[in-house]
């Protein structure tokens, strides 16, 4: 359901509602056009629909498009998106080929008049080339992890990136000297999402009930796509060394993402490597394609700790859905996480197995330093990673570069 701005005061107060109104008030009638590779998986899905409902609530006229494209152009973008977060990986020229035309066929069969065009992530970059002569802003949003990019790839692309008026990244410490203006803007949840709002103890229940996951023992989670960088085989491993010493089960919850075809055999790998241990439950099971955003939300809820073994992140949403359900995260200290994750405060940090393991075992026997630190965690988020706070950032970028 869409949730209209004055819904949020309860969350964040009067004052910052009528700031963000503000805002939008000087932003009235601006036409806003969002692209990205795909409607549903991952992170930039989620937050785009919730902050479209949000921006016309504003007095914006805001559109979304996605990008559609052959297996080799997915295949293409995926292995930029790999290498972009530091894998040794190189796209040969049919790859770059593809690339180039898939993006005009899209840039050409979309209307791409608007204000403000927001751009998301490398698959649709290209999209700027053919920016209509009408005056408008360009921005490019980037969610991805450019800590340690692949020199060759990141040249490719930033020829492109160099041409939007601004680029977008998550953290500062994405951005080396790239001769770009830069913005930094940390995502957000929505508290009003079905995969945040508060559920009753009988809602959670049902979900594992469903799921045929017993509450016998302390449950450990992972919610992630499947995909490498989320290391889910490395958070098999973890639990292996937890359960020597402290009896558990492990859910690895996930899915895939339409513009991902890696997902398939990559899950195959984790289904194989979870096969001998019955405590093991991977979700959704074979043969249903997805878990719907409350199942997420009581699966979080219902766990006792909440794993996020990373190795390379953007920002990672699924810690801050799971702070804001006050449950004791340990995650690995990469990308957007120690944002979210102060160690000792929010959370713990580890990038070792053994330490992760040792964290959560620390977690599982001290259960007042788990209660406090999902109750820090809960603040942190209210207070810097909602949604309103993203709305606010984004209609200042639009103030800013509009009237430049
Ligand atoms: N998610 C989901 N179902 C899944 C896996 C993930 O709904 O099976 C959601 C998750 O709850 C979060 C988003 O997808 O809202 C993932 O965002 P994140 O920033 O953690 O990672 P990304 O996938 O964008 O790298």
């Amino acid at each position: 359901m869409n949730t209209r701005i004055n819904d949020y005061a309860r969350f964040v107060g009067d004052e910052c509602i009528a700031r963000i109104r503000g805002l939008a008030k000087d932003l009235q009638g601006t036409t806003l056009l969002h692209v990205n590779s795909t409607s549903t998986g991952g992170g930039v899905a989620e937050m785009l629909h919730r902050l479209l409902p949000l921006f016309s609530d504003l007095g914006l006229k805001t559109r979304w498009e996605v990008l559609s494209g052959t297996p080799l152009f997915f295949q293409t973008t995926k292995t930029m998106h790999n290498a972009l977060q530091g894998k040794d990986l190189q796209l040969t020229a049919e790859m770059k080929r593809e690339y180039e035309v898939v993006n005009r066929r899209n840039a050409e069969r979309m209307d791409l008049t608007a204000d403000v065009v927001m751009i998301h992530d490398p698959q649709p970059a290209p999209f700027i080339v053919y920016r209509p002569k009408k005056k408008s802003s360009w921005f490019w949003r980037c969610h991805i992890d450019l800590s340690h990019p692949n020199f060759d790839l990141w040249q490719f692309l930033l020829k492109y990136v160099k041409l939007y008026d601004i680029s977008i990244f998550s953290s500062h410490k994405f951005v080396s000297d790239f001769g770009l203006l830069v913005a930094i803007v940390a995502p957000s949840i929505d508290p009003l999402a079905e995969k945040n709002i508060d559920l009753t103890r009988e809602q959670i229940e049902a979900v594992y009930t469903r799921y045929e996951i017993p509450r016998d023992k302390p449950i450990l989670l992972q919610v992630s796509r499947f995909d490498i960088f989320k290391d889910p085989l490395g958070v098999i491993e973890v639990y292996n060394r937890v359960k020597e010493q402290c009896d558990c089960r492990l859910v690895l919850a996930g899915g895939g993402a339409t513009d991902d075809p890696e997902g398939e055999a990559f899950i195959a790998q984790v289904r194989e490597q979870a096969s001998c241990d019955p405590q093991i439950h991977i979700l959704p099971p074979q043969g249903q394609t997805q878990l719907t955003d409350v199942e997420i939300n009581a699966l979080q809820r219902g766990a006792e700790i909440i794993i996020q073994k990373s190795l390379r992140e953007g920002f990672a949403l699924t810690v801050t859905e799971a702070l804001w359900k006050k449950k004791p995260i340990v995650a690995t200290a990469v990308g957007g996480i120690p944002r979210q994750v102060i160690d000792g405060k929010t959370g713990l940090l580890s990038d070792s197995i053994a330490g992760t393991a040792s964290k959560i075992l620390r977690l599982l026997h001290d259960r007042k330093l788990a209660a406090d630190l999902g109750i820090a965690g809960y603040n942190h988020v209210r207070d810097n990673f909602l949604i309103t706070r993203h709305l606010e950032d984004y209609l200042r970028l639009m103030t800013l570069i509009t009237r430049r």
